[in-house]
């Protein structure tokens, strides 16, 4: 170990946290993981009921590589379909290609391909940006109603990356849909950027449950973990990171790594204003309600869309269809999930009233939903999904290049503001880790501010 200088602080024992400190301790770095709850993992982590189901914050699936470069490979169950649909006018479509097969979708979208050829063309919300990549007709009647969903913002107010970091080309999604059918695996297909997508990477889910990732991950630094230790205090001095207040004690820190929420992130720090801006960032609260049902295959493919306004909830997932270990035989769970606000009807409401609203609005879909209905479970969770407001552009893309502070680094999917998934928060944070380390201080850091 590195002694002359002081430790490394890590907040947040999610994947990001646990990747940024394996990488630092094995290159002999001093490092302490600080986790707010009482367990690792963060958002990806399972629940288990003693009925035989089990639950995660809404669907998740890592894929081989990622398992492979964690460590799990051979504890991983191969997902062998995983496919999405569009219910419309009482219709599922198959997406995106069932879709293409409504006359109207696939005249505006050639309508818009051919009119859209300025690559270079900068667009100033995501709606436009939605209107020019899909045509009118599909982006106002599909995909803008669910982005207003999602997000619980008008898609004239968030900005056009909100597109541009979703978005796969045709020929891609078509080659990678058809190497699924060939091989009878599902290939992850719009699922990682930071490393390309390819017919040999495929979903994997770990057998008992996401949180055995995290648990590869943490193998490697389990004795610097300190769980339901929150941070209470980032202190800086003269723009550079001094120490952390943990518990009410201070301590020094040579740099300090945050996974927390950008938001969060910006109340810790004390002795400068530049993280302030970050203040404003919204994230998008969620109610996922698991709802257990007798039988199976009980919905067209393992994600069904709403996009119309008659459904108080925009995505339905029945996770058995790709996981069939998720439920007991011949029960199955489908994910209901909630756009809402923090303290909002949806939020504060009774899971079993959820369950029944739910339920009920389900009967287009599932004429027998009640008599298949065994209870639901609920989970909550204040930040899902990052909003990204047109206002707060400015300030994500200064947050891309640096926090403004010496010695803090804000990494993660909530720390840098992203849609991340899984495998991109991997790759991303182990580049972001070496980049860290060639800038850590070699000999001792500054005094602590007090
Ligand atoms: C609904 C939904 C579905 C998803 N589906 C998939 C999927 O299918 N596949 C996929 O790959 N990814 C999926 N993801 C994304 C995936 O869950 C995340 O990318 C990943 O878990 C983020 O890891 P992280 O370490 O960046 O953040 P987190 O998991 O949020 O970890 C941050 C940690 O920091 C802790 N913390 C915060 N503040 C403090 C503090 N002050 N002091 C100490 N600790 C603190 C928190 O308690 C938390 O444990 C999904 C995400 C959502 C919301």
């Amino acid at each position: 170990m590195r002694t002359t200088q002081p430790q490394v602080a890590v907040i947040g024992a999610g994947i990001a946290g646990l990747t940024a400190a394996g990488v630092l301790r094995r290159q002999g770095i001093a490092v302490t993981v600080y986790e707010a709850g009482k367990q690792i993992a963060g958002l990806a982590s399972s629940f288990h009921d003693t009925d035989g189901f089990t639950y995660d914050f809404g669907a998740h699936f890592l894929t081989n590589r990622l398992a492979a470069a964690a460590g799990i490979g051979a504890y991983c169950r191969t997902v062998k379909h995983y496919g999405e649909a569009v219910y419309l006018g009482g219709k599922t479509y198959g997406y995106p290609f069932g879709l293409l097969q409504n006359p109207r979708y696939l005249v505006s979208g050639l309508a818009s391909r051919l009119s859209s050829r300025d690559r270079t063309r900068r667009y100033s919300s995501a709606a436009e940006w939605f209107r020019a990549s899909y045509g009118r007709t599909l982006a106002n009647e599909v995909a803008l109603p669910l982005l207003e969903a999602w997000s619980g913002a008008a898609a004239s107010d968030l900005a056009a990356s909100v597109g541009e970091k979703m978005h796969s080309s045709v020929f891609q999604t078509l080659s990678l849909k058809l190497a699924s059918q060939v091989s009878g695996r599902a290939v992850g297909s719009g699922y990682s950027h930071e490393v390309p997508e390819h017919p040999s990477v495929w979903h994997v889910y770990p057998k008992g449950g996401l949180s055995r990732l995290c648990e590869a991950l943490a193998s490697e630094v389990k004795d610097a973990i300190q769980l339901e230790s929150p941070v209470e205090a980032i202190l800086v001095d003269n723009h550079r990171v001094a120490g952390i207040r943990v518990r009410g004690k201070e301590q020094p820190a040579s740099a300090v790594i945050s996974t927390a929420p950008c938001h969060i992130l910006s109340r810790l720090v004390q002795g400068t204003e530049r993280l302030a801006p970050l203040a404003q960032l919204r994230y998008r609260p969620m109610t996922f309600v698991n709802l257990r049902l007798e039988g199976r295959g009980l919905l067209k493919d393992t994600v069904v869309w709403l996009p119309e306004k008659q459904f108080p909830f925009f995505r339905l997932t029945e996770t058995p269809l790709s996981m069939p270990w998720l439920a007991p035989a011949g029960k199955t769970l489908i994910t209901v999930d909630f756009g809402c606000q923090v303290g909002d009807q949806i939020w504060t409401m009774p899971d079993e009233a959820l369950g029944e609203l739910c339920i009920e609005h389900l009967q287009p879909l599932i004429p027998d939903g009640r008599r298949r209905y065994l209870g639901c479970r609920v989970l909550r969770t204040p930040i899902a999904y990052p909003v990204f407001l047109n206002q707060y552009e400015e300030t994500r893309r200064q947050l891309e290049q640096s926090t403004g502070v010496e010695g803090l680094y804000s990494i993660g999917r909530n720390g840098e503001f992203s849609h991340s998934l899984m495998e991109d928060v991997y790759w991303r944070t182990r580049q972001r880790a070496h980049q860290i380390l060639s800038e850590l201080p070699i000999l001792s850091s500054p005094a602590l501010v007090h």
